[in-house]
């Protein structure tokens, strides 16, 4: 093929085009965002599926915009790699903490905030957080950060002893550490009990249990009790993510999952919304 000179990505990449313009697009309105305050955050119980209770609930973040509401999923990996995901997720933190003041001393209940391996290399992490703790008043022992197993691994896939050594010092301040998305990273379990974690939370991908007998519903059910089994092991409690039907719910109390979340109990609500939900003491 001929050189194209200049034109050469339209030639050859024309996707590639589109997804650079869109990643400006996308940056430039989450400055926007950050500067009119137009992130907000929803929260999510989590359940125990003992007792029903609430035992802590899940700090998801919202970009509100005049065509709706931009799901995460959507503009997290431009924010992480404009670094735009610090000042977003300083804000989720502080908000979360000073939220979740009130549910703490009312209900005993624990907020989980979602950390990003970006912010996780900042020198100021630990600072970052221990700020909102104080400023909010809310204990160390109510925060749980949640941390996707890559986010421990620095960018030669070694163990990042940076973020592992973080993560120990917010432990000094009682914070917990849950490893997001188990199952669908390395998953080396064998790690597990080296790595400052206290709470494991399950994918959605493994939980989605269903009475089938097909191989894949047989080596879901297998995989789910093989780490239900190991968390149990270790003392970790463990948190089935995504659980959306009563037969899920069902299958994990039979393996003896302690703690459940998904739009079985509730969709992620405004804080509003999870007061009234609190106050009437239900997770239905
Ligand atoms: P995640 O941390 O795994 O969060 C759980 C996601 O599953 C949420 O999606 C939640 O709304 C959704 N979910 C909960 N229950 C169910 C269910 O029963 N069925 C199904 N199908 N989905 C359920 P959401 O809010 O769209 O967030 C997507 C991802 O965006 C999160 O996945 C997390 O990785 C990221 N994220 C969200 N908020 C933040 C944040 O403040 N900071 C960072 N760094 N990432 C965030
Ligand atoms: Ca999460
Ligand atoms: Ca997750
Ligand atoms: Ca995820």
């Amino acid at each position: 093929a001929k050189a194209a000179g200049k034109n050469q990505i339209s030639v050859f990449h024309p996707g590639l085009r589109v997804e650079r313009l869109d990643q400006a697009r996308i940056a430039e309105g989450l400055r926007r965002a950050l500067e009119q305050d137009a992130f907000s955050v929803d929260y999510q119980p989590v359940v125990n599926l003992e007792t029903g209770g609430v035992h802590a609930v899940e700090a998801l973040l919202r970009w509100r915009t005049p065509e709706g509401v931009v799901p995460p999923d959507a503009f997290i990996p431009t924010a992480e790699e404009t670094g735009l995901i610090v000042p977003i997720g300083t804000h989720v933190l502080r908000r979360a903490c000073f939220d979740a003041r009130r549910w703490h001393e009312r209900y005993g209940i624990a907020v989980n905030v979602n950390v990003s391996a970006v912010q996780l290399r900042r020198p100021d992490f630990v600072a970052t957080v221990l700020d909102a703790l104080a400023d909010s008043g809310l204990p160390g022992e109510a925060l749980i950060l949640e941390i996707t197993e890559t986010a421990l691994l620095d960018t030669g896939m070694q163990r990042s002893d940076q973020a592992v050594e973080y993560l120990f010092q917010l432990r000094g301040h009682g914070v917990r550490v849950a490893i997001d998305d188990f199952g669908t990273g390395y998953s080396s379990l064998a790690y597990l009990h080296r790595l400052p974690v206290d709470v494991v939370k399950i994918d959605g991908a493994f939980t989605t249990l269903t009475s089938g007998t097909d191989a894949a519903s047989r080596q879901r059910h297998a995989f789910t009790r093989a780490i239900l089994g190991l968390c149990e092991s270790l003392d970790l409690p463990a948190v089935a993510e995504k659980v959306e039907t009563a037969e899920q719910e069902e299958f994990l109390r039979d393996m003896r999952c302690p703690l459940g979340q998904g739009y079985l109990f509730s969709k992620p609500v405004p804080a509003a919304t999870l007061d009234r939900f609190l106050a009437g003491g239900g997770t239905g």
